[in-house]
């Protein structure tokens, strides 16, 4: 009998948990083989606004991991299934056709993949096959570290501390995996038609716009690339990270992002190699480094939160209360936010930086969220939407998490009353105007005193030259009328 990698968020060969335990299991038997599938699932992908950025970096990167299995003759396999609900049968289907007893993947923490692989295990019993699920996508496993009460934390400061304490008392959570072990040669001839399949350039719906094909040279495909990068970044980049990472002209932090959301790196080869640079701490140590780990330890946060609050899944706000806030149905003002024309420099560098390069600076991603929320007062699920459509780095957790965070209805998040002032925001971390003269070419002329607000700064006949939108609201009036519209809502 035989065995299946279902490979999904975590499109690599190495570090790779579920893959090494299927090619382990069939050690014990040369004439038993590993197949790989990956499954199309363009209704899913619908329907959790997967932007076409991140398909089209997901089948680069799954031609490049076809080439590193095939050296290992292992067969990656392509299922195109239309319907999201089809999905387990399909795998079952496969299974039973190629000879297949054990199933292999790694766990997807969201609510509805959860769903998705439950079914599956359901439908496998009644089918004698074996499926396993393992962890991978976080160093520490949710529910591994609790509070004193046993729950699941929900501040982020004691959630690290705690964090960083159980990793350091249990350090071979860094170790990595082996890398996994091949087919014999005579796959090739048993099932030679599994190693036909081809990996689409797009598909239907999820075509990438002309204009932002700088999304592949920006962030080409592989696990070498991921780990070039992150080689690049701890030897020239991570020691500055701590003052760096907040200036938006400069590319300060490692733009991995698109890499670990997709798992074409693991966090844990991420922290390893920061460890292994500060002389083995976690904290402390190099600030820059420290900082950085900080990041990673974010993103396993908000990935125990999806597991211990899973109706943070469910298109509700962490702190229940927090859906009775009046929203502003404004569909202009949207637009506006979307196109990046809100006349805020700041707020539109980072949308135009978004809609063009499908990924955007962190700390422009945290002006413009605060901005849609407590400026323009609109729904902070609608921005969520818009980012995770555009976003090449696009992930449940760390969007969800980063917008109810701007929102003030998440867990440990910005107190209602903290509201970015855009303009204030633009001269501290863009001070020369660069970021903002990159992608707002109306103002590339202005100086470094003028760009910031150009509507305050020049004269009525200058400004209306540049072509540039007037401010969309006053940010003094929202302002009030935000902090009225939080501090009423109904417990
Ligand atoms: P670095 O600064 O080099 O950090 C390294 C890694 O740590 C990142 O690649 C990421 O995996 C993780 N990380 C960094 N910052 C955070 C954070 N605040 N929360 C959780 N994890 C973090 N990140 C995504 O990966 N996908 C998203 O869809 C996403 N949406 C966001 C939406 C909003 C409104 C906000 C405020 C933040 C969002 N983030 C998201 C977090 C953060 O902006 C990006 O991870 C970061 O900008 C990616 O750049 P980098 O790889 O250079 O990060």
């Amino acid at each position: 009998r035989n065995c299946l990698m279902w490979f999904r968020t975590d499109l690599r060969i190495k570090d790779n948990i579920a893959l090494y335990q299927a090619s382990s299991f069939l050690n014990t038997s040369t004439d038993n083989y590993l197949f790989a599938l990956y499954v199309i699932s363009p209704e899913e992908w619908k329907s959790h606004d997967v932007a076409p950025a991140r398909v089209d970096f997901w089948f680069r990167n799954l031609k490049e991991l076809k080439k590193r299995l095939s050296e290992l003759n292992i067969p990656l396999i392509i299922q195109t299934v239309d319907l999201a609900r089809n999905v387990p049968a399909s795998v079952i289907e496969l299974c039973e056709k190629l000879n297949v007893s054990h199933v292999f993947a790694n766990i997807e923490y969201e609510v509805d993949e959860m769903r998705r692989d439950n079914r599956l295990l359901n439908m496998a019993r009644k089918n004698s096959i074996s499926v396993q699920f393992l962890h991978s996508q976080c160093i520490v496993e949710p529910g591994m570290i609790l509070t004193k009460e046993g729950k699941t934390y929900t501040i982020y400061t004691p959630f690290k501390n705690s964090w960083i304490k159980f990793v350091e008392s249990n350090i071979s959570l860094l170790d990595l995996v082996s890398d996994p072990v091949g087919n014999s040669d005579k796959i090739l001839e048993l099932y030679p038609e599994t190693f036909e399949f081809n990996i689409p350039d797009s598909i239907p719906g999820f075509d990438l716009d002309v204009s932002s094909t700088c999304i592949q040279t920006n962030f080409p495909a592989g696990e070498p690339e991921a780990h070039r990068r992150l080689g690049q970044f701890v030897a020239n980049k991570i020691g500055r990270y701590n003052e760096a990472r907040d200036v938006l002209s400069r590319n300060g932090s490692s733009s991995l992002s698109p890499y670990i959301a997709s798992g074409i790196i693991s966090a844990r080869q991420c922290v390893l190699k920061a460890y292994l640079a500060n002389r083995k701490k976690l904290s402390r140590g190099n600030i820059g480094i420290a900082k950085w780990i900080e990041e990673i330890v974010w993103r396993e946060f908000y990935r125990h939160i999806l597991v211990g609050f899973p109706h943070v899944c469910k298109n509700q706000p962490f702190k229940l209360h927090m859906s009775n806030i009046r929203w502003n149905e404004n569909e202009e003002y949207f637009r506006r936010w979307c196109q990046g024309k809100t006349g805020y420099p700041i707020v539109d560098a980072g949308m135009r930086q978004l809609n063009g390069s499908g990924w955007m600076h962190n700390r422009a991603r945290m002006i413009v969220a605060m901005f849609l929320v407590k400026d323009l007062l609109i729904d902070w699920r609608k921005g969520e939407k818009y980012f995770m459509n555009h976003l090449i780095d696009g992930d449940f957790a760390n969007n969800n998490g980063g917008w109810q965070w701007c929102a003030s209805t998440g867990s440990d998040a910005q107190p209602y009353f903290r509201i970015f002032n855009p303009t204030s925001q633009s001269q501290k971390c863009d001070p020369n105007g660069d970021y903002i003269r990159k992608w707002v070419p109306e103002l590339k002329n202005l100086s470094s005193l003028d760009i910031h607000d150009p509507f305050k700064s020049l004269p009525r006949s200058e400004f209306k030259k540049l072509g540039y939108p007037e401010p969309i609201v006053d940010h003094a009036v929202m302002r009030v009328e935000t902090l009225n519209r939080f501090r009423h809502v109904k417990r």
